[in-house]
C-alpha cells in the first residue's frame, strides 16, 4: 500500500518518514506522484482545518490515501501569536524581536494536527500533538528547521534544533500527533 505525504516543508518530510518508519507501507513524497508544484492555500483559520485542506487536496489530486500536518505556534505573551499563521510570520528572529521586552519564562505551546484523508475524500481522521515550551532569548542550535532554534520544550535544556531527532521526535508536537494517528494507520493498511 501506498500512502503519501501532504507537504512540502523538507523538515517535516524527514521527521515524518523517521515517525512512520516502522508500518509496513510505502510512503510517498509529492515529487514522487508528480505533484511537487501543489500549493494548496492554507486559510481556514485553523491548524485542524488548514491539515484538512491539505489532505483533501493532495488525496483528490493523487488518488492515494494521504496524511497532511499543519503546525501553529502559540506564544503566550503574543496574545497566541504567531499561531496558525506562523508560515507567514516572519520566522524566528521576527519572533525573538516581538519578544524582545517580554521576561522569562516565555511560555508557548506548538500544536499540529495530523490528518489522514482517504482517496476519494469520504474517510477524513485527525490526531492532534501538543508541545509545551518556552520562547528562548537567543536561537540556540543548527540543527531541526522553522521555530526549532528558540523552542526551549519543557523539562528539557536543549532547543529542538540542539537535539538530535531522536529526542525531538518523542516529546514533540509531530511525534505526538504521529502516535495518536498510528491506530487508525494501522487498521486502514490491515484493510488494504
Ligand atoms: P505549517 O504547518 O507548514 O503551516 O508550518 C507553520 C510554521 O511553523 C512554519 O514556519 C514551519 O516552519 C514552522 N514549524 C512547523 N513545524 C515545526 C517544528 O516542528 N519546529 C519548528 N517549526 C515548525
Amino acid at each position: 500500500m501506498d500512502i503519501l505525504l501532504a507537504t512540502r516543508n523538507a523538515g517535516k518530510r524527514v521527521e515524518l518518514l523517521e515517525l512512520l518508519g516502522d508500518l509496513p507501507v510505502r510512503i510517498l513524497i509529492a515529487e514522487e506522484v508528480g505533484l511537487s508544484a501543489m500549493d494548496v492555500a492554507e486559510d481556514s483559520g485553523t491548524v485542524a482545518g488548514n491539515a484538512a485542506l491539505k489532505a483533501h487536496a493532495y488525496a483528490r489530486a493523487s488518488g492515494l490515501w494521504t496524511l497532511a500536518d499543519d503546525t501553529g505556534l502559540f506564544v503566550a505573551a503574543l496574545d497566541g501569536a504567531p499561531g496558525v499563521d506562523a508560515a507567514y510570520y516572519g520566522g524566528p528572529d521576527k519572533l525573538l524581536a516581538a519578544l524582545h521586552d517580554v521576561p522569562a519564562p516565555r511560555t508557548a505551546y506548538f500544536e499540529c494536527v495530523i490528518v489522514l484523508c482517504s482517496p476519494d475524500g469520504e474517510a477524513e481522521y485527525h490526531a492532534v500533538g501538543v508541545c509545551d515550551g518556552v520562547i528562548t532569548t537567543e536561537r540556540r542550535g543548527a540543527g531541526g528547521f522553522g521555530y526549532d532554534s528558540v523552542f526551549l520544550p519543557d523539562g528539557h535544556d536543549q532547543t529542538f534544533a540542539e537535539m538530535p531527532h531522536s529526542a525531538k521526535n518523542p516529546i514533540s508536537h509531530r511525534g505526538r500527533a504521529v502516535e495518536a494517528i498510528l491506530p487508525v494507520l494501522r487498521a486502514v493498511v490491515a484493510q488494504g
